[in-house]
């Protein structure tokens, strides 16, 4: 009898098994990755049994090809394989595409040419515009080139665009291509270039020493939230117990939510543990996030990982610790594209089944945590609650913009805020200036009286959509329901009503007009692309190159610079109202977070908020620093309108090229599952624009369902919700999804 293997590979959207031959006598096995033919194409597979030819198989006569090379022995291991499977089911994706998304880029499916380094390939950077009228690819494209600052075409070509569309835009002037070097993978990539000084273990606080205490004899399979103050030591507490499973021949997983923050925890690791630290993340290459995963399955010694949220898929075993450091941030929750997986979720189900334990780290945990902890869920409890430093957290002082406006100053910037930053200088201090802004969509508010245009039926604010003032109209973005924008508010009477929201570049140019002399840095994506882009600006800023870093969101997360005295948020109102089940919990733990930059070193810190609405419940609890008291009363909130979590929801995103192709893909999908929502006592709203209802020239459509927690999606399985959708319609399943 003669002995076949079945391979799992990529044939259309799914993966499907085929039977090859192992006559190099390779001696694969399952779990092994290898490369085999198919229909003329090299593909990469993985194989998911060895047996002996049945009668079907003999029919194929000799006819059955040759497995060509084993590319990777044991890549997959049957447990890490369950887990992920159990995993597929919540994230309605077939157990392939799950396995596709865990393992390192470019090992399942079409085979992409081996090592090109040494070789010239075109390298395609974008040009500035001078016409605005680029198609919707071109202009996606030329987006995409902007943001990453240039990049490889073959690249491209495997993100979708087609070499016919960087002609045109080549042609148009918009783009440049020129031949280069091809990057080759150098273990200076991956290794640091200079050893870096060894650091010592600090000596712990008594509060610190309580939380190792705390967390040893926790059970494996187990988690612990870790509640700790801004700056009160929580990645201390990390790195201790860290060095202890590695002592105790275990791996430990590090995970932060913002890549930007890599590079300091890298560092830092690297002093505690040298050379047992490995990065894996968006930032590296795929060659790199190939020959690190290589790493964790060779290994004989135990590892420390630092990575973002794709860290967590890797085959670290035994692995001991997995840390969430700010585990309510959003960024640990995968949107695009499928599966949409939160990280946490699946660190907890992977200690449960594979051993292991989990510490959360956060100054504001997310709600979803907070009702986990014991008694009421498996999740133990430690605390922080005193800074390192001798400074206490900086006192909040509220600036309402309607009195701004009352008194006649219409500006950005109030009076205290200018003032403020004014003596700056003179007194070698620096302030961080939040403006959150971008991927926001807009709404209409009052300045006068703060009252912000609601959606009748769902309790959202509608957004702004349209482009040109006085062509604008509001949706929402559940149900749909349009109002037309009036000029005036309903609630007041104001003639200062009108769509809210500057970017960081329109605050950068008041600040410098008003404020002659002061040192600006801008901070948001677009100043920090690149691999170490986040890490140079901060270094700059660090350095006293400026006085103020005006940025976004990433501004909050992370740094500890001691000359940092003031933390300012601009507009306020553009988080508190953003139309979202969550926004006043994710404003509260940004605007803690951003509260947290200020004050560090040795001098007080203080923190300004600039906000139409004062009296907003998150405001008030910014002000007396009482994020329990906050989570407690948002949780009747949401218990009593059985709300997520408290709920379940799906969200089912759709984007088209063509506005009406995807409208209209959205209205079918909706009238084929409402019957099944009522079925089973869900509730379908929608078809709606999503919030942000246009981007990189493709439109948005959503529609949402709501059910009872701990029920089933009222999904068909499998991949039949896709077998009707036209082809140029993209459709996701996001289900229990952080932006609702
Ligand atoms: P958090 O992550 O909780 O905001 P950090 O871990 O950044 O706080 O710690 C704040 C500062 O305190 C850092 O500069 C850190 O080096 C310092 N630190 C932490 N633990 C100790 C300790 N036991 N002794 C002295 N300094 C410490
Ligand atoms: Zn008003
Ligand atoms: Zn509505």
């Amino acid at each position: 009898m003669v002995e076949v293997v079945d391979v799992w590979l990529e044939a259309g959207r799914d993966g499907r098994s085929f039977t090859y031959a192992d006559s190099l006598g390779l001696g694969v096995a399952p779990g092994d990755l290898v490369r085999v033919p198919l229909r003329g194409r090299s593909m990469q597979g993985l194989v998911i049994a060895r047996r002996l030819a049945t009668s079907t198989d003999a029919d194929l006569g000799t006819s059955l090809q040759a497995v060509q090379a084993l590319l990777q022995p044991a890549a997959v291991d049957p447990a890490w394989r369950d887990w992920l499977d159990a995993m597929a089911i919540r994230c309605h994706t077939s157990p392939f595409r799950m396995l596709k998304a865990a393992l390192p880029p470019g090992w399942l499916g079409q085979r992409v040419q081996p090592s090109s380094a040494g070789r010239r390939i075109w390298w395609v950077e974008a040009l500035p515009l001078s016409d605005v009228g680029l198609p919707p690819r071109q202009a996606a494209l030329h987006a995409l080139l902007l943001e990453r600052s240039g990049e490889w075409q073959r690249q491209l070509q495997q993100e979708g665009f087609g070499s016919q569309l960087m002609q045109a835009l080549e042609r148009r002037g918009a783009a440049r291509r020129e031949l280069r070097l091809a990057p080759a993978v150098t273990a200076a990539a991956i290794q640091p270039a200079a050893p870096l000084d060894p650091e010592l273990p600090q000596v712990l606080t008594e509060e610190q020493q309580r939380v190792l205490e705390a967390f040893a004899p926790q059970p494996a399979g187990g988690g612990m939230l870790l509640w700790g103050i801004t700056g009160s030591g929580k990645t201390e507490v990390y790195l201790q117990l860290v060095a202890r499973e590695l002592a105790a021949g275990r791996h430990a997983l590090v995970l932060t939510p913002e890549i930007g923050l890599i590079p300091q925890l890298v560092d830092r690791c690297r002093r505690r543990f040298g050379s047992s630290v490995l990065e894996y993340h968006s930032g590296c290459s795929d060659r790199e996030r190939v020959s690190a995963w290589r790493r964790t399955l060779d290994t004989a010694t135990p590892l420390v990982v630092v990575g973002t949220r794709s860290a967590v898929f890797l085959p670290l075993d035994p692995l001991g610790l997995i840390v969430l450091d700010e585990e309510h941030d959003s960024s640990y929750k995968q949107e695009s594209p499928m599966p949409c997986y939160h990280a946490r979720d699946l660190a907890l189900e992977r200690v449960r089944r594979l051993g292991g334990r989990v510490l959360l780290g956060s100054a504001t945990p997310s709600l979803e945590t907070w009702i986990q902890l014991e008694p009421r869920g498996p999740l133990a409890l430690a605390r922080l609650s005193r800074r390192i430093s001798s400074q206490p957290l900086p006192p909040v002082h509220v600036i309402d913009m309607r009195q701004e406006l009352q008194d006649g100053h219409r500006r950005l910037l109030s009076r205290p805020l200018m003032d403020r930053l004014a003596l700056l200088p003179e007194r070698g201090e620096q302030a961080v200036v939040l403006v959150p802004r971008r991927g926001y969509s807009s709404f209409l508010s009052c300045r006068s009286c703060g009252e912000v245009v609601q959606c009748p039926h769902c309790d959202v604010a509608l957004t702004v959509h349209g482009q040109r003032p006085g062509r604008q109209w509001l949706r929402c973005h559940w149900c749909d329901h349009r109002a037309e924008i009036t000029s005036a508010c309903g609630h007041c009477g104001s003639l200062a009503f009108k769509p809210f929201g500057a970017g960081t570049q329109r605050v950068l140019e008041r600040l410098s007009e008003e404020l002659e002399g002061l040192r600006l840095l801008r901070f948001d994506r677009d100043t920090t692309g690149g691999r170490d882009g986040h890490r140079r600006l901060l270094e700059r800023f660090a350095a006293g190159e400026a006085d103020v870093l005006v940025g976004t969101q990433m501004l909050a997360k992370g740094m500890d610079l001691p000359r940092v005295t003031l933390a300012a948020v601009l507009a306020a109102d553009g988080l508190l109202h953003r139309p979202d089940l969550r926004a006043g919990e994710q404003a509260l733990q940004l605007l803690l977070q951003l509260a947290g930059r200020a004050g560090r070193g040795e001098r007080p810190g203080q923190v300004l908020v600039q906000t139409y609405t004062p009296d907003h419940p998150v405001i008030r609890h910014l002000v007396d620093g009482r994020y329990e008291r906050f989570l407690e009363e948002e949780e009747v909130v949401r218990r009593e309108a059985a709300l997520v979590p408290f709920s379940r929801a799906c969200l089912l995103r759709l984007s088209g090229v063509s506005a009406s192709a995807t409208a209209t893909a959205a209205s079918v999908l909706a009238e084929r599952l409402r019957p099944l929502c009522q079925a089973s006592g869900w509730l379908l709203l929608g078809p709606a624009p999503a919030p942000v209802a246009r981007v990189a020239g493709r439109s948005r459509w959503q529609l949402l369902l709501h059910g009872p927690s701990g029920t089933d999606l009222p999904l068909p399985p499998g991949s039949a919700l896709w077998d009707a959708l036209p082809r140029d319609v993209a459709l996701a399943v996001d289900p229990d999804p952080l932006q609702l």
